[in-house]
């Protein structure tokens, strides 16, 4: 049996998940609330101007940024820039 601690209130628990049960709830409400934020303005805002747009703590904000789901869609929105870049240079020459 694992004992984690939650990254939120800081209490022990036992079970799957970054945050405590107690926790939870709030914890997905406001990563639907981050994936929303960037799906609408990317990841060009700072940390801090999104805490005070959304809401949510820096901290809770950076392990969000953690997440491999966040990464992939990270890369993605990468890969997406470098292909309107290479299709600007074509259309350029
Ligand atoms: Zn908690």
């Amino acid at each position: 049996m694992e004992i984690n601690r939650c990254s939120r209130c800081g209490n022990f628990y036992v079970s799957e998940g970054n945050v405590c049960p107690k926790c939870s709830t709030k914890d997905n409400a406001e990563f639907s609330t981050f994936k929303s934020y960037i799906q609408e303005n990317g990841f060009e805002n700072s940390i801090n101007t999104i805490s005070n747009d959304t809401g949510i703590l820096v901290k809770n904000l950076n392990r969000y940024l953690g997440y491999q789901e966040i990464q992939d869609y990270q890369k993605k929105l990468a890969s997406i820039d470098e292909l309107t870049n290479a299709i600007e240079k074509l259309e350029n020459t």
